[in-house]
């Protein structure tokens, strides 16, 4: 279906982005064969291109266009869901050169960055001018931007200020024919015709390679408050999700749950314990954010109160950002720390109405029974993403375990759509949960399709994706 690079390919490329920036050695390639789905979806491209600016990246894309080769673009790799992985070969085009925040502009309350950006360092530069962007996921340290865009990433804050494709004002696009598109833009309102800078959201590499992004920015929270309440059983802890939701008046920017096996790793991995660990079964970990003191402590007392009537061990008040960190830490590791006892392990991150977690947490226990493993889950609680994450049992090889482990993740994802949710919250389909996806949207499948064909009638983008 699609030809391989060949020399007169490397030569064009080399042509076009310069001999440092085409790798075609083995040892080179390896690097860009997997990314966090692990070593079971590893596949090899024939050549890496590091593009420099969108021009590089426009010339590339009609060269493969024109000779059939599969282009799979490439952000920083954190990607769970094997959406980076070449599984056709062909062109790895990596964004990890295009780095440069070009401008922030305090007037319209927007950044304009290239797509291999690390999030982080876009957040850490506008927090130095007061200001805040929150569309970032909890790998915000090691992902780029522009994968933060093509899986419309989410993270803990998305109950407060939703997800990464709700702050992207403007995309630059280039796709396979080589057409440069622009797409929205510093404007905060357009209805102007079909929405194609949302559908460009979550499109994983499929339909176009983002070149240049506008984000939204809003002012810097002044304090942040977290709350660390323990509890001795899940359902109690789960419960009181919405209570808290509603007893504390505003909005919490995070509602996080953690089973107990998920903090014990995560605590082993960070070194660092969290208050109550003999005893919980559960833990919450709650932050409001504002700009009046007496406001947040007036939350956060609401917000204590309604764990407490519904079966809190305790409630832990971090006021200080050293406080904060050593709960966050333990938080932000977790899938760390699994991966340090399961280095195979993949995670579900399937998400239901935030009024059915109990129902579909008890329903993951049950599946965990049935194959006899245990689920570790940890959830965006206040936002109904559940990660859940099947442990290998010692006796079963990881060869073996791959396929058990996808059936697992299919079943929760499966069930989580047929509870009115669906496979993946923020993760994406990638390579992984292809299953999941044609079996929770059979009607819609073919509705995408069309569409991909309008923006890559030859099917070179990241082929072997989401379909
Ligand atoms: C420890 C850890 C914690 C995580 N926490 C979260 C979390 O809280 N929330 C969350 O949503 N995810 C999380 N993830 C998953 C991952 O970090 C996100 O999916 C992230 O958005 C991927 O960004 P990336 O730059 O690594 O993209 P990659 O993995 O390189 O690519 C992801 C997809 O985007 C496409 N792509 C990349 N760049 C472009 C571009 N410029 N144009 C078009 N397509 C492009 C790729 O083809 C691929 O399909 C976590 C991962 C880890 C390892």
């Amino acid at each position: 279906m699609f030809n391989k690079v060949d020399e007169r390919i490397i030569d064009n490329l080399i042509g076009i982005c310069g001999t440092n920036d085409v790798l075609i050695e083995e040892e080179e390639l390896e690097r860009y064969s997997q990314d966090e789905s692990g070593r079971f979806y590893a596949h090899m491209p024939e050549v890496v291109i590091r593009a420099e600016n969108t021009e590089e990246i426009s010339k590339v894309l009609k060269l493969a266009n024109e000779n059939l080769i599969p282009v799979t673009p490439r952000g920083a790799g954190s990607g769970v869901v094997g959406g980076a992985v070449p599984v056709y070969g062909g062109i790895l085009l990596s964004l990890e050169k295009m780095n440069q925040i070009l401008e922030i502009d305090k007037v319209n309350l927007v950044a304009i960055a290239e797509p291999g950006v690390v999030t982080n360092d876009l957040c850490k530069k506008v927090a130095e001018e007061g200001l805040f962007y929150p569309g970032y996921p909890m790998s915000v340290e090691t992902s780029f931007l522009g994968g933060n865009v093509a899986t419309n990433a989410g993270g803990s804050k998305v109950i407060k200020y939703g997800n990464t494709g709700h702050h992207i004002l403007g995309l630059e696009v280039v796709f396979p024919s080589g057409e440069v598109l622009p797409l929205g833009g510093k404007r905060r309102k357009d209805s102007s015709g079909y929405n194609l800078l949302n559908l460009m959201v979550g499109s994983e590499g499929t339909l176009g390679v983002f070149s240049k992004i506008t984000v939204n920015l809003i002012p810097l929270p002044l304090y942040t408050v977290d709350l660390l309440v323990p509890f001795s059983t899940v359902e109690s802890a789960i419960q009181t999700v919405p209570e808290v939701i509603r007893e504390s008046k505003v909005l919490p920017c995070a509602v996080e749950f953690l089973d107990r096996l998920s903090v014990e790793l995560a605590s082993i991995y960070t070194k660092c314990r969290w208050e109550y660990q003999e005893q919980a079964e559960a833990y919450l970990l709650i932050q409001f954010d504002g700009n009046s003191k007496v406001q947040l402590e007036e939350s956060y007392i609401r917000a204590g109160e309604a764990c407490l009537k519904f079966g809190a061990l305790e409630v832990f008040v971090a006021e200080n950002p050293f406080a904060s960190e050593r709960l966050w830490r333990l938080r932000r590791n977790y899938l760390e720390a699994i991966k340090a006892v399961d280095p195979y392990v993949v995670t579900g991150d399937a998400v239901v109405p935030t009024s059915l977690i109990p129902r579909m947490l008890k329903r993951i226990k049950e599946i965990g029974d049935e194959y006899g493993t245990d689920i570790l889950c940890a959830a965006h609680a206040g936002d109904g993403n559940i990660h859940s994450a099947p442990l290998r049992p010692e006796n079963i090889p990881p060869e073996e375990w791959q396929s058990i482990q996808e059936e697992i993740l299919d079943k929760i994802a499966v069930e989580a759509s047929s509870l009115g949710g669906a496979p993946s919250g923020e993760h994406g389909i990638g390579y992984v949960k292809k299953k999941a996806l044609y079996i929770s949207k059979k009607r819609e499948i073919p509705v995408m399709r069309e569409v991909k064909k309008v923006f890559d009638p030859n099917g070179i983008m990241n082929p072997g994706k989401i379909f």
